[in-house]
């Protein structure tokens, strides 16, 4: 059974989220205080994460940032202010989706099934088999270091292959031009950052049916980019 944390401390939203929770067979704990559930968050086992953002003792974006340090499960942001989700993705935080209250409580479960499912499927790896990530039409094999699209093989050079690798290693989580520059070229974000920018554009053009409108590495205007699950 997959076990769910809400950290939320208004009573009667959390129970709600419990109640439809448990009704589609998820093991659901509460948690009131945000630094009472940031720790358990990280020294207990869960599969996912719901955080509410307004705490009173810490918020949500600092709970978040600290579990994703340590923790790759999902996590799901509510929010009582629309305002809030362009923030949740700028400071690209690595939350995996934000509903804003008030929001269906169906819609809230069948969210919790996908990234859950999402997450698994992503997560289910045959040690037998060469490291591959397949994300719809991508097939990365870490292994040989070869990609394909469409079951078409594409040629990347180094540092092409080691950008769509993070990135597809990181879904849904924004990442600054700045970031990707200091992992992916190994050294302070004082070079040319234009270098991740004309990458992405070489990226693209291999991977995307239409540059135009990319299916899987998304721009976050103003932030970053992003590789769509
Ligand atoms: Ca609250």
């Amino acid at each position: 059974m997959k076990k769910i944390l809400i950290i939320e401390d208004e009573t009667s939203i959390a129970e709600l989220e419990k109640d439809y929770l448990e009704l589609s067979d998820f093991e659901v704990e509460i948690e009131e205080n945000g630094k009472k559930g940031l720790s358990r968050a990280l020294e207990e086992d869960f599969d996912m994460f719901i955080l509410d953002l307004m705490l009173p003792d810490m918020d949500g974006f600092d709970i978040c940032r600290e579990i994703r340090r340590v923790k790759n499960v999902p996590i799901l942001m509510v929010s009582a202010k629309k305002d809030d989700i362009d923030k949740i993705r700028g400071l690209g935080l690595g939350a995996d989706d934000y509903i804003t209250k008030p929001f269906s409580p169906s819609e809230l479960v069948a969210r919790v099934k996908a990234h859950l499912a999402r997450y698994e499927s992503l997560t289910s790896v045959d040690p037998m088999r060469n490291d591959e990530i397949k994300i719809r039409g991508i097939r990365i094999d870490k292994t040989a270091r070869r990609v394909w699209v469409n079951d078409e093989e594409k040629a990347f050079t180094s540092k092409e292959f080691d950008l769509l690798t993070f990135l597809a290693e990181n879904p849904n989580r924004v990442f600054s031009k700045e970031e990707l520059f200091s992992t992916i070229w190994e050294m302070e974000p004082e070079g040319d950052i234009a270098t991740v920018t004309v990458h992405i554009k070489k990226i693209r053009e291999k991977i995307e049916y239409n540059t135009a409108k990319p299916q899987y590495i998304e721009t976050i205007w103003g932030v970053g980019y992003r590789f769509k699950l």
